[in-house]
């Protein structure tokens, strides 16, 4: 049977026999607890909470790093849990870090300000035109209701690092299908690659060509956002000039959407 190294470690043993038995044990026991506390970093990782208010609703970003190299996935819509799960899977088995942003579940963010109610969509807030547009989508608009969004769209953006940017969402009513010719976000695209009978609710939406081509080889959906797609203030728009990977999938396709995020 091999011998630990430290139990021949001659500064513990000295030139005398080898150090006794509970010696032994207690050394064993410090390398597991060691290597228990070990495990238990690589599994949870580094969780931060960077709590922001919007009027009187506390939103919390959560940043989720495992390994200082790896991917950027973001995550803004809270209610899409398939989308979630993959990303969390991903960044937990190959590391990487994942934003996601916690307000009670729901897909859009609600809050009161000065008694009005307010309710934007996070994935509009990266514009003053999309804050603007989705505010008054959902209800009423106000300066102040806009300056308190977009001190949150700046607080996550402050998280992002550089480099790829990979976002993950689930859908139910829009898929690729508003994309193709003549449907009503056409205009928004510049090209398309759709496999004939492949699920047309997971796809990659990407901002260049270079990741067009790399996912069309690779025998995905994807589609590649036009120079002159409209500022709906959305992540995708906001990152337009830089490299940045939408994926797409329904509600339930974990296994789908863990794999398109390895291929991102
Ligand atoms: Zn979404």
């Amino acid at each position: 049977m091999q011998t630990l190294w430290f139990y021949r470690n001659p500064r513990v043993a000295g030139n005398h026999a080898g150090p006794t038995i509970e010696f032994r044990n207690r050394t064993l026991t410090r390398a597991f607890k060691l290597f228990f506390l070990f495990v238990l970093l690589n599994l949870g990782g580094c969780v931060h909470t960077i709590p922001v208010m919007v009027g009187n609703t506390p939103i919390r970003i959560i940043q989720e790093k495992h390994q200082d190299h790896g991917k950027t996935i973001v995550h803004l819509h809270e209610n899409e849990t398939t989308a979630l799960a993959a990303a969390r899977t991903y960044v937990r088995q190959d590391g990487g870090t994942l934003l996601t942003l916690q307000h009670g579940g729901t897909r859009n963010i609600v809050f009161y300000l000065n008694q009005v109610r307010y309710e934007v969509d996070p994935n509009r807030i990266f514009t003053d035109k999309g804050i603007k547009q989705s505010l008054k989508q959902f209800g009423p608009y106000s300066p102040e209701a806009h300056a308190a969004v977009k001190s949150l769209a700046k607080r996550i953006l402050a998280l992002i690092p550089p480099g790829k940017v990979i976002a993950v969402h689930n859908n139910r009513d829009y898929s690729m299908k508003e994309y193709f010719p003549h449907h009503p976000m056409a205009r928004d695209v510049k090209a398309l690659h759709y496999l004939a009978s492949s699920n047309y609710r997971n796809f990659y939406f990407v901002t260049n060509s270079r990741e067009y081509r790399r996912l069309k080889a690779l025998d995905f959906n994807v589609a590649l956002q036009s120079p002159h797609a409209e500022d709906d203030g959305s992540l995708s728009y906001y990152l337009g000039e830089r490299d940045y990977v939408n994926i797409e999938a329904a509600y339930g396709e974990l296994k789908a959407q863990l794999r398109m995020i390895y291929h991102a």
